[in-house]
């Protein structure tokens, strides 16, 4: 296993902040995660994982080793007349795993399209768009113990998977997720939760009997007059999560502003959209010297090129201060903060 030294990490993230890594290395099978952990250096020093670099704010110089995960593959490992189970590498791009899906006409991860990063980032935070989570077709997660390189096998419980969470981002243990295995659908089961979906669909006269496909075309076109290109401007998409409310206070601001959007859950709390609360604090295309919000959607916090990573953290600490103290609110990072 070799090192490379003191290594920009600006394009290996969405961000594009302009940071290095003191160690850099990156992994193409189990066997080089052996190699790694086995390394004199991997026992002196911190470790970082990079997967595609898409949920990540990096505010400072890496004092240690990032791995950057390359593992490939997709293989069918079973297959019936209703469903089929892939084995994936975890440093498959998703949105090239959408595309093979959706192109031999299989159902679970079409909702999902466009989402940037790698299958093991999915996993690890639990990806979730237009009314699907990955977490719905995970069977089975392989991982490596970082500590020990033992290889481990989760089941989809074991994976505790939660809002844009799960084991392997919550655990004091770190693991390399190494493959993934999904089992999809043969069948249609379409998720037409969001009304612009289904009014897209209807548009193009395929609302009744959609393919993957028509789905993914549909959900990619809404996106694409969303959220900018990635590369286009430094960000890591939605920056904060939807927070949480308890229903007196949820009645108490709807008093405030009667068009707060609100979303009761089961348990009696109610979810608050965060870009609501975002745009209603004034920051909606904000911009001050290289950091902003995005103008289309102010959940989207950019860097306009040249940002350090601690200058677009500055504006999320005031946003999330401005939450507190206006509305009431804890306003959460969605993204990874390091270090
Ligand atoms: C334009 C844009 C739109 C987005 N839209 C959505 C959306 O609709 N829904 C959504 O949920 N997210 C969205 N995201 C966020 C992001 O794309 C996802 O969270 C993605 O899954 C992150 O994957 P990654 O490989 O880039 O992970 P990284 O950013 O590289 O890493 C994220 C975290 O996962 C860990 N990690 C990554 N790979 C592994 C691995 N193999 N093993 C162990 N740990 C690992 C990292 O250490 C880090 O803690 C968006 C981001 C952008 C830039």
């Amino acid at each position: 296993m070799t090192f490379k030294e003191h290594v920009s990490l600006a394009s290996h993230t969405t961000f594009m902040v302009n940071v290095s890594a003191r160690y850099f290395a990156e992994v193409r099978s189990v066997s080089d995660i052996r190699d790694l952990v086995t390394n004199p250096l991997w026992q002196s020093e911190r470790h970082y994982i990079l997967g595609g670099g898409s949920n990540l704010l990096i505010r400072a110089d890496l004092d240690g080793i990032v791995v950057k995960n390359l593992i490939d593959g997709i293989d069918v490992v079973d297959e019936d007349d209703t469903s089929i189970s892939l084995r994936v590498g975890a440093g498959v791009v998703w949105d090239d795993l959408v595309k093979w899906t959706t192109e031999r006409d299989l159902w679970g991860i079409e909702n999902l399209v466009l989402i940037p990063g790698s299958v093991g980032g999915a996993v690890v935070q639990n990806i979730g768009a237009y009314g699907v989570e990955v977490s719905s077709v995970v069977a089975t997660v392989e991982a490596v113990d970082l500590s020990s390189g033992k290889e481990l096998s989760f089941t989809n419980e074991a994976c505790q998977f939660s809002y844009r969470s799960s084991v392997f981002k919550s655990s004091i243990l770190q693991y390399l997720v190494s493959y993934v295995t999904l089992r999809l659908s043969k069948s249609a089961h379409p998720v037409l939760t969001y009304p612009r979906v289904l009014e897209d669909l209807q548009a193009r006269g395929s609302a009744e009997h959609p393919s993957p496909k028509d789905l993914a075309e549909v959900i990619a076109n809404i996106r694409r007059s969303k959220l900018p290109e990635v590369g286009e401007i430094g960000m890591a998409g939605s920056f904060f999560k939807n927070p949480v409310v308890t229903r007196e206070q949820a009645d108490e601001l709807k008093v405030r502003y009667p068009d707060m959007p609100r979303f009761d859950l089961p348990d009696g709390s109610v979810k608050i959209p965060a870009g609501w609360v975002i745009e209603t604090l004034g920051y909606k295309g904000y911009r001050d010297g290289n950091v902003g919000t995005y103008d289309k959607h102010a959940l989207v916090l950019v860097n306009h090129g040249g940002a350090s990573g601690h200058e677009v953290w500055n504006l999320a600490e005031k946003i999330m201060n401005d939450a507190r103290e206006s509305l009431g609110m804890n306003l959460e990072p969605e993204v990874v903060l390091l270090p």
